[in-house]
């Protein structure tokens, strides 16, 4: 196991972290911005470093300065988090070259998945469901028209480099193809430096599904069973469960089992999470992740694993805990991302945190490093933590994050949690039954 891990992260994935060293008696460096001197993961760690000013280009992406803090402190390996670094096949290689190992999977198993076309590919190769579509890049406009009188309309145009819901363009005839086929590409060429796309179904009214996957490397890959995330704005997920309402136990058991194998044979190491479009019972895989999620406690709080404890065992060459037959599914957890931000117009809030108190009672977990007196900083994501209630069933889940958002109170900044209270209390989503729209028809009919 190792000795010092240096957390290249902040807010309430690096305290997450963080918490799993601890527990594992691995000593932590704290690599931080100017803007985070004051952040409690810093306070905790047994050592920390300035990396640089705020702008995360000039720090959290600094992967020299990062790489310095490292050989500095004498820390074996790096945990990367979520966002930032963590899905650079780049910075995974430089690390590699210099013997620091990367808490993640190999840099040849990011690059393939960090492309979009690259990655339906090796699904596809690999067993797993994927949506109707070209075959690749397409490049003209005929090609273009053909496969999508093929598939049928509405398709949707996407940059296979393309990431956080951007570089994506709905087609609803072939009259308009010529243009969105241009417009995509010279976007996706602009923001990501590749303009290669390509074209698949357009699905309209699916849920988000994933599965949370874990490698080890060897051969051995294991499933910890689904989330639902449909409950999105701009296509960033804002409420997530598990299991998702929407899946049965036998077919979570045969997706889950068809992720499980694809892990194993491509011989991925870490955790992962494959990304599905789910409509009239049938799976479409999108993406793979090659990191932590952000909702990732809602599938410890079901499985009571701890997944950064397993990452930092998988990373330092250990077995996994467990095996396939020891993941069961026990209740039902509900997450809630709550982000410094006005409810209605969601404009951020930064600033100073008044006052704060967090709910607490059985079944109820709140991840985040904020504290009466801490000042949100107006450089990064708005996330300032994550509320995460499990349950023995949906319904106790739903009482009890009820309950939990009327005790939570953060003063001084505005934040979601108004939100929350309301959908929590509306009669769609006590039934489980909405699709990834569902949240933007939502918050228009609010106005
Ligand atoms: P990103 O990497 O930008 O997150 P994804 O491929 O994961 O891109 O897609 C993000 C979101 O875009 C999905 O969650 C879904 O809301 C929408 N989307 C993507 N592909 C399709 C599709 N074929 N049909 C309908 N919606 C889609």
């Amino acid at each position: 196991m190792f000795n010092k891990v240096l957390i290249a992260n902040r807010g309430e994935i690096a305290l997450r972290i963080l918490r799993a060293c601890k527990e594992m008696g691995i000593q932590t460096v704290a690599a931080h911005s100017t803007a985070d001197a004051d952040a409690m993961h810093v306070r905790l760690a047994d050592q920390s470093v300035c990396i640089g000013p705020p702008s995360s280009r000039d720090s959290y992406l600094n992967m020299h300065e990062i790489v310095a803090a490292c050989e500095i402190t004498g820390a074996d390996a790096i945990h990367p988090g979520y966002g930032f670094l963590s899905e650079n096949a780049k910075f995974a290689e430089i690390l590699e070259a210099h013997g620091i190992t990367f808490i993640g999977p190999s840099s040849d198993h990011i690059k393939v998945m960090g492309d979009k076309i690259m990655a339906k590919q090796t699904a596809q190769r690999l067993g797993i469901p994927v949506v109707p579509g070209s075959d690749g890049a397409v490049t003209e406009d005929s090609e273009a028209k053909r496969i999508a009188a093929d598939i049928g309309y509405p398709v949707i145009i996407k940059a296979a480099s393309g990431g956080g819901g951007r570089g994506m363009r709905v087609v609803n005839s072939a009259a308009e193809m010529q243009v969105a086929l241009q417009t995509t590409r010279s976007e996706a060429g602009a923001a990501f430096g590749d303009d290669a796309v390509y074209i698949e179904k357009y699905l309209g009214k699916p849920r988000h599904i994933e599965v949370q996957v874990m490698g080890d490397g060897k051969g051995k890959g294991v499933h910890l069973g689904e989330r639902d995330c449909s409950l999105q704005r701009r296509h960033q997920k804002v409420l997530e469960e598990a299991n998702s309402p929407a899946l049965t136990a036998e077919q979570r058991e045969k997706i889950g089992m068809i992720c499980a194998d694809a892990i194993g044979d491509l011989g991925y190491s870490g955790a992962g999470t494959i990304e599905f479009l789910y409509e009239n019972g049938e799976f479409y895989f999108i993406e793979m992740n090659t990191r932590l999620q952000v909702e990732h406690p809602v599938t410890e709080m079901i499985t009571r694993i701890d997944l950064v404890n397993e990452q930092l065992r998988v990373a330092s060459g250990q077995d996994m805990s467990f095996d396939q037959k020891d993941v069961r599914f026990q209740g039902h957890a509900i997450e809630c991302r709550i982000n410094a931000e006005n409810a209605r117009t969601f404009v951020p809030s930064p600033g100073e945190i008044t006052y704060y108190h967090p709910p607490g009672g059985l079944g109820v977990r709140v991840d985040s490093g904020v504290f009466t007196g801490y000042k949100v900083p107006p450089y990064y994501d708005s996330l300032i933590g994550k509320l995460i209630v499990v349950g023995r069933n949906r319904e106790e889940c739903l009482n009890r994050l009820r309950r939990s958002l009327d005790e939570f109170v953060v003063g001084g900044i505005q934040t979601t949690l108004p939100l929350f209270q309301d959908l929590v209390r509306n009669k769609d989503v006590i039934a489980g039954d909405y699709d990834i729209h569902w949240l933007e028809n939502y918050l228009e009919k609010m106005g």
